[in-house]
């Protein structure tokens, strides 16, 4: 490998976060590539069709770009279009479909080398920067019968549950907008919720309306209740009044997602045993615990991925890009 092939940084990942460190890489006249196991942002590609940030256009902004949109909160839509528009104007170097398998430090050099390997190539960085998300890995019920193709843990759009029984596991944002949809779609919903209530996280101007259409019995709600067991054609559910079963046909888990931990364990990143699972990482520069590994976005939050989102983890990228570009000054 001659030094001419060695990139200054490789950036996992081609989310919101990706981009905004290959512009930073830009910035700083620093040879890079995004390598992304999926299409342009593809998280956002999978969230729902109809989904709204709750965050207005320009908390969404990368590079100093401006994201207009037609009302202030945009649309899934209108980000995947601000998304792609700044990849083609800056003419990001992206490799899309090309998933990264594995990266490990070269030992024989004297300057720590990366060797990453995706299905497609091998490439050799002198530091990378993960920004993998947490969309990839559903928490799982781990009940009888998940495994049925009537489950899914990503909803998409609601017209496909039109005039059947649904169950819509969960409470937060991507719960309630699925049983708000597909109710307004003409589904027959039943929410079953761990919790005693619709959670507190829940966009302001949505809460009242779950809420309202539970009480008017327009969607029905077991709170305090877990499903134990899915069936082809029914549901069983543990309430505090005893075990129920009910008709079903969809069952939509909206149970929140995690990181890939083991990718981060893989390269030798330390995680917290607190229960969070937190990377280990300085929280001046991004490094991990492994000098020329960096971390950026959602990942950074460990299990605590509500806590980190587009708006707060744009300036990842900035802390990140200035150290990787003081180093080779
Ligand atoms: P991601 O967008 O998840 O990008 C990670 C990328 O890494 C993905 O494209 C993935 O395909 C890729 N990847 C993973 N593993 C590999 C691999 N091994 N090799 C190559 N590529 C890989 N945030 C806000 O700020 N405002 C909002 O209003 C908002 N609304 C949201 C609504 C919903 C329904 C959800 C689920 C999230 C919302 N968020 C919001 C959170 C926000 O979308 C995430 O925080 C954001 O996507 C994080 O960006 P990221 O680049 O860190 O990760």
């Amino acid at each position: 490998m001659n030094e001419s092939e060695i990139l200054d940084v490789i950036i996992i990942g081609g989310g919101p976060i990706g981009l905004a460190c290959a512009l930073e890489a830009k910035t700083h006249q620093l040879n890079y590539v995004i390598l992304e196991k999926g299409c342009l942002v593809n998280s956002l590609y999978h969230y729902p069709m109809n989904m709204t940030f709750f965050s207005t256009s320009e908390k969404l902004e990368i590079g100093g770009v401006p994201f207009v949109s037609i009302a202030s909160k945009p649309t899934r839509n209108e980000a995947l279009e601000y998304y792609r528009r700044v990849a083609i104007k800056e003419q990001l170097n992206i490799h899309l479909f090309e998933k990264v398998l594995s990266a490990k430090p070269l030992q024989e050099r004297n300057k720590p080398v990366f060797e990453v390997k995706t299905p497609k190539a091998t490439y050799h960085s002198y530091n990378i920067v993960i920004a993998t998300g947490f969309y990839d890995i559903p928490f799982l019920l781990n009940v009888p019968g998940e495994d049925l193709p009537k489950v899914t843990h990503y909803y998409k759009d609601p017209h496909f549950y039109a005039f059947q029984q649904v169950i819509v596991v969960g409470a937060n944002n991507s719960a309630v907008d699925a049983a708000l949809e597909t109710w307004r779609k003409g589904a027959n919903v039943t929410m079953v919720i761990r919790e005693s209530q619709i959670g507190e996280r829940v966009k302001y101007w949505v809460r009242p309306d779950i809420i309202n259409r539970i009480e008017e019995g327009s969607i029905r709600a077991y709170f305090n209740s877990v499903i134990t067991a899915i069936e082809p054609h029914q549901v069983h559910i543990q309430t505090p009044d005893g075990a129920v079963t009910i008709p079903n046909q969809w069952v939509i888990a909206a149970t929140g997602y995690q990181p890939d931990f083991s990718f981060l364990q893989q390269m030798g990143i330390q995680l917290s045993d607190d229960g969070v699972k937190k990377p280990s990482y300085d929280e001046n520069t991004h490094e991990t615990n492994i000098p020329g590994i960096y971390l950026a976005g959602v990942v950074c939050g460990g299990l605590n991925t509500h806590r980190l989102f587009i708006e707060n983890s744009r300036e990842h990228a900035v802390k990140i890009l200035n150290h990787i570009a003081a180093k080779n000054t």
